[in-house]
């Protein structure tokens, strides 16, 4: 994502510094559905009403539940790596197309669906591929990891990568993919999908961003699959090496408490920040479908966000540690939500 972030960075300053005197402070400009994290969820998505409002607490295993699923941090950071040596990965470039041959690939064994459509963007027409990976498990229900693999059209002139920012999300979901096709899930069916179109191709806006997001969530409320996903699970940026998920204000406040609570578990809270804010990102189009989702993000990317969106977001800012954290606080989660 593009300036959006930036400007979000002085809310989230702002709630920082307001957090130590006024704790339930909200910030003004987050979606009133999350302004209170603690206050009992209640949510203005008209979809959402329909589903019952759990308690995070509800989430937690009990000695019955089978154990979380094991990751590599190791090998999703060589994942990492040999993605982004594809080059740039920005729209209608020849790196955007490795990028989806690589992808497809690593792919293989999975049921595959290719969700390819065309749009017209603020920078022209554009053709964009979402990548859907489908794991089936034995409970009736979808838990969606997701993350997106383009970089940003504004910086194709220059040599920007995107390690971190849809680097590190495919390595690591390509990391569950490798997993899930030794250990199919025994739970709910788990989803991984590789959104296209994430970045602004002139200036972020509503309009000018998330374009994979805004057409599968529009295609799932059409087919009835949102109804049937428990789960959005966003993966951006989860690659810094000074990792420190952000307590994003847009995510929904009860399955953000169960990533909390599996991360407390997990004995990881220092890696959670209370940076309080708003983003926007991947997970809005499919929140607005009704779906409970999560961004699962680090804003703070090298001092100050320095690294976010220029050349300097290269592998070495990121590490193996980094995505192993951010490996076992999803697997953890994903224990948690096949619970109820
Ligand atoms: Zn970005």
């Amino acid at each position: 994502m593009i300036s959006e972030l930036r400007r979000s960075v002085v809310p989230f300053l702002l709630a920082a510094v307001m957090a130590a005197t006024l704790p339930a402070v909200a910030c003004r400009q987050s979606h009133p559905a999350a302004a209170d994290a603690s206050a009992p969820a209640q949510s203005n998505v008209q979809t959402a009403a329909q589903r019952p409002e759990p308690r995070p607490e509800d989430f937690d295993p009990t000695p019955a539940t089978p154990p979380a699923m094991k990751l590599s941090g190791e090998k999703a950071f060589a994942t990492l790596k040999e993605f982004v040596a594809l080059g740039p990965r920005y729209l209608g470039s020849p790196g955007h197309a490795k990028a989806e041959q690589y992808i497809l690939a690593h792919l293989e064994g999975a049921q595959v669906e290719q969700d390819q459509f065309k749009v017209q963007t603020a920078a022209g027409p554009f053709a964009m591929n979402n990548i859907i990976a489908k794991f089936p498990g034995k409970k009736d229900g979808i838990l969606v990891l997701a993350g997106h693999y383009d970089t940003n059209l504004p910086l194709k002139d220059t040599t920007f990568i995107g390690a971190n920012d849809g680097g590190s999300d495919v390595g690591l979901l390509l990391e569950f993919a490798a997993q899930l096709r030794q250990h199919p899930p025994e739970g709910y069916s788990v989803w991984l999908v590789f959104t296209d179109g994430e970045e602004a191709t002139i200036t972020w806006t509503d309009a000018d961003s998330v374009y994979g997001a805004k057409h599968l969530a529009q295609r799932w409320q059409q087919d009835g699959t949102a109804q049937r996903v428990k789960a959005f699970l966003l993966l951006d940026m989860i690659g810094d090496r000074d990792l420190h998920f952000e307590h994003e204000a847009n995510s929904t406040p009860w399955l953000y408490q169960v990533v909390r609570r599996a991360g407390q578990r997990l004995h990881l809270e220092s890696h959670f920040s209370d940076r309080y804010g708003a983003i926007e990102d991947d997970h809005l189009p499919f929140r607005n479908a009704g779906i409970p989702v999560v961004d699962l993000i680090d804003l703070d990317y090298g001092f100050d966000n320095l690294y976010h969106h220029t050349t300097q977001d290269t592998p070495d800012k990121c590490s193996a540690q980094s995505l192993q954290i951010t490996a076992d606080v999803v697997a953890e989660t994903l224990r948690a939500l096949n619970t109820r």
